[in-house]
C-alpha cells in the first residue's frame, strides 16, 4: 500500500488522481490533500477518502469545514503552512505535486527536503526553479517522477535507455483551439473560445497555455531538468490527435514513442506505480479506428509564447523564473478580462525585457525575482 500526500486535490490532476486513487483501493491511500478554495469539493473528498490531515488556502474555509464535518473532521489547516503540513506529512511516502502555478514550489519543495518521493504534475515548479530541484533531489535521494502525458511517455521511452545515449526529446503539442485559425482572427479570440481545448479537460490555466502554446514552452524547459538534458536536444512537433505522448531519438538514429488514449489517469498511475503498471478498465488504442496521424512544426510566429519559452530556456538563470511569472500573471488578467489574448505574450516579453538575467543563488532570490516579474507584469497588463 503506498500512502500519497495529494497537494492540489481538488483541481483537474487532483481529482484524476484520487479516481485512481478509487480504482486501485489495495494499492494506493491518500493520507493528507491540499487545495485552494472548493470547499464543497474538497468536503465530498474527505468524505469518501478519509485523510486524516486536509488543509485550504483561507482560514475561514478550515473553520467552514470543521463545523461541516464535526466529529468525523480531520485535522484541517490553511495557508502556505498548511500545504507545507500535508507536503511533509510522516505517513506520505509519495506526494502529488498538483497544485497550479508557482503556489506549488514551498509545498513541493518541503516534500522533497521531508525526502518524499514527487509525483510531479506542477511543472511551473521545474521551470522557476528545476535546477535547485534536482538539487534537493539527489541530495536527499529522493525520486521525481513525471505526471504531465509528454514527459510520463519520454521517462518511458527511456526506461533502460542510457541516458548518454539520447540524441532528441521531442515532446507532441496538440496545437490548442487555435492551430488552424488565421493569425489576422486572433484579436477577437473570447475566454470561452481558448478555454476549448479539442482533446483534454484540464484546469483554467493550462487550458489557456496550451491555447498559446506557452504550455509546450513550459513543457520544454521541464524536460530541460527532469531529463538533465541541453536546450539544443529538445524539440517540439505539432500532432493535433494527441496519440503520440512524445519521442525519443538515440544517437543510433532509432525514435522511441509512446502512444495511448488521452486521459491523465494513465500517466498519473504509472507515477504512483512505477516501475509497477496498474491495470485499468480504460479503452484500448485502437489505430485502425483513427483517420490518420499527423505532425508538423509550430508555428512561432503564430504562438510567440513557444518562441519567449525556448529564448528563456536558452538564457537560462532567472529568465525561466520570469517567464513564467509573467505568463502568470497574463493568463489571469485575460481570464479576468482584463486583457485580450494578443496581450498575454507582450505582456511576457515586455516583462523579459525588463530584466537582466542573473544566476540565482538561492530560492528565496528565485522567489524575490518571481515578486518582482508579477508586479511589472501586472503594471504592464494595466498599461
Ligand atoms: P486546476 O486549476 O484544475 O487545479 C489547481 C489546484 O490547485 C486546485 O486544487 C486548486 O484549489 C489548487 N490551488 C490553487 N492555488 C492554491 C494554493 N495557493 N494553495 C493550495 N492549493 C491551491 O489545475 P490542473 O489540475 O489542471 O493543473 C495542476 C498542475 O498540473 C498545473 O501545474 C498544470 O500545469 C499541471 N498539469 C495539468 C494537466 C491536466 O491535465 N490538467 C496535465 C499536465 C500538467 P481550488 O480549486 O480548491 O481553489
Amino acid at each position: 500500500m503506498k500512502k500519497i500526500a495529494l497537494l492540489g486535490s481538488t483541481g483537474s490532476i487532483g481529482t484524476s488522481t484520487l479516481d485512481v486513487v478509487r480504482r486501485n483501493p489495495r494499492q494506493l491511500q491518500v493520507v493528507a490533500m491540499a487545495c485552494g478554495r472548493n470547499v464543497e469539493r474538497v468536503l465530498e473528498q474527505i468524505r469518501e477518502h478519509r485523510p486524516s490531515l486536509v488543509s485550504v488556502t483561507a482560514e475561514g474555509d478550515a473553520v467552514r469545514l470543521r463545523e461541516a464535518l464535526g466529529a468525523e473532521a480531520p485535522e484541517i489547516l490553511w495557508g502556505r503552512e498548511g500545504s507545507v503540513r500535508v507536503a511533509t506529512h510522516p505517513e506520505a511516502q509519495t506526494v502529488v505535486s498538483a497544485i497550479v502555478g508557482a503556489a506549488g514550489l514551498e509545498p513541493t519543495y518541503a516534500a522533497i527536503q521531508a525526502k518524499k518521493d514527487i509525483a510531479l504534475a506542477n511543472k511551473e515548479t521545474m521551470v522557476v526553479a528545476g535546477e535547485f530541484m534536482n538539487a534537493a533531489a539527489r541530495q536527499r535521494g529522493v525520486k521525481i517522477f513525471p505526471v504531465d502525458s509528454e514527459h510520463s511517455a519520454i521517462f518511458q521511452c527511456l526506461n533502460g535507455e542510457d541516458p548518454k545515449r539520447i540524441r532528441r526529446l521531442i515532446l507532441t503539442a496538440s496545437g490548442g483551439p487555435f492551430l488552424n485559425k488565421p493569425k489576422e482572427e486572433f484579436a477577437g479570440i473570447t475566454v470561452e473560445q481558448a478555454l476549448k481545448h479539442p482533446n483534454w479537460s484540464m484546469g483554467a490555466k493550462i487550458t489557456i497555455d496550451s491555447a498559446t502554446l506557452m504550455n509546450k514552452g513550459l513543457e520544454l524547459i521541464e524536460a530541460r531538468w527532469l531529463f538533465d538534458v541541453a536546450p539544443e536536444a529538445l524539440a517540439v512537433c505539432v500532432h493535433p490527435q494527441s496519440i503520440i505522448h512524445s519521442m525519443v531519438e538515440f544517437q543510433d538514429s532509432s525514435v522511441m514513442a509512446q502512444l495511448g488514449l488521452p486521459d491523465m489517469r494513465v500517466p498519473i498511475a504509472y507515477a504512483l506505480s512505477y516501475p509497477d503498471r496498474l491495470p485499468n478498465d480504460l479503452p484500448s488504442l485502437d489505430l485502425t479506428q483513427l483517420a490518420g496521424l499527423t505532425f508538423f512544426q509550430p508555428d512561432e510566429g503564430k504562438f510567440p509564447c513557444l518562441k519567449l519559452a525556448k529564448q528563456a530556456m536558452a538564457e537560462g538563470g532567472t529568465m525561466p523564473a520570469v517567464l513564467n511569472a509573467a505568463n502568470e500573471v497574463a493568463v489571469q488578467q485575460f481570464l479576468d478580462r482584463k486583457i485580450s489574448f494578443l496581450q498575454i505574450p507582450r505582456v511576457v516579453e515586455e516583462t523579459l525585457q525588463g530584466h537582466a538575467r542573473v544566476t540565482p543563488k538561492s530560492l528565496e532570490e528565485i522567489v524575490a525575482i518571481d515578486q518582482w516579474a508579477r508586479q511589472r507584469a501586472s503594471e504592464l497588463a494595466a498599461a
